[in-house]
């Protein structure tokens, strides 16, 4: 049921199970890729997000997301704040997942049309290479005949 996050970087799209750079473009990295596309730059480098382009300028527009928190990681993380800004948090979590998994559907029926067109261009190579060897099979069945010596009986 759960769906696993993949790394955004087209490239990569690794399983993102235990850490990953999470963006508030609403973009998830492994950190493999964090490392090599710049994210993980220290303050005061101007960041980019590599998959849409917005400019990270605070300090938590990208940081490390545990996505296996600890129980006292999770019993920690929102005490103390007001129901309101949890409810912020929690729906701002779960935007961020669901714009996720669309981008995967987008991404897999993107998949999915480039296999059919494939599909398509193999199938019509295939027909017109059937098409030919046909035909110089009966090119070559009619040239045999032309050719056949007289029938003898024996
Ligand atoms: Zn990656
Ligand atoms: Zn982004």
């Amino acid at each position: 049921m759960d769906y696993t996050l993949r790394c955004n970087s087209l490239k990569c799209r690794t399983q993102l199970n235990d850490r990953a750079v999470v963006t508030t473009c609403s973009h998830v990295f492994c950190i493999r890729c964090s490392d090599s596309l710049g994210l993980s730059s220290s303050a005061g480098i101007a960041r980019t997000c590599p998959a849409c382009s917005t400019q990270l300028s605070n300090p938590d527009d990208a940081v490390v997301a545990q996505l296996n928190p600890t129980e006292d990681y999770k019993t920690s993380i929102l005490s103390g704040l007001s129901p309101n800004i949890i409810m912020e948090c929690a729906s701002r979590g779960l935007a961020f997942y669901s714009y996720q998994t669309s981008q995967e559907i987008v991404y897999q029926e993107y998949l999915a049309k480039t296999l059919t067109e494939n599909y398509g261009n193999l199938s019509q190579q295939m027909d017109k290479l059937i098409l030919e060897a046909n035909s110089e099979i009966k090119t070559l069945q009619e040239k045999l005949q032309g050719y056949n010596p007289v029938q003898r009986c024996c």
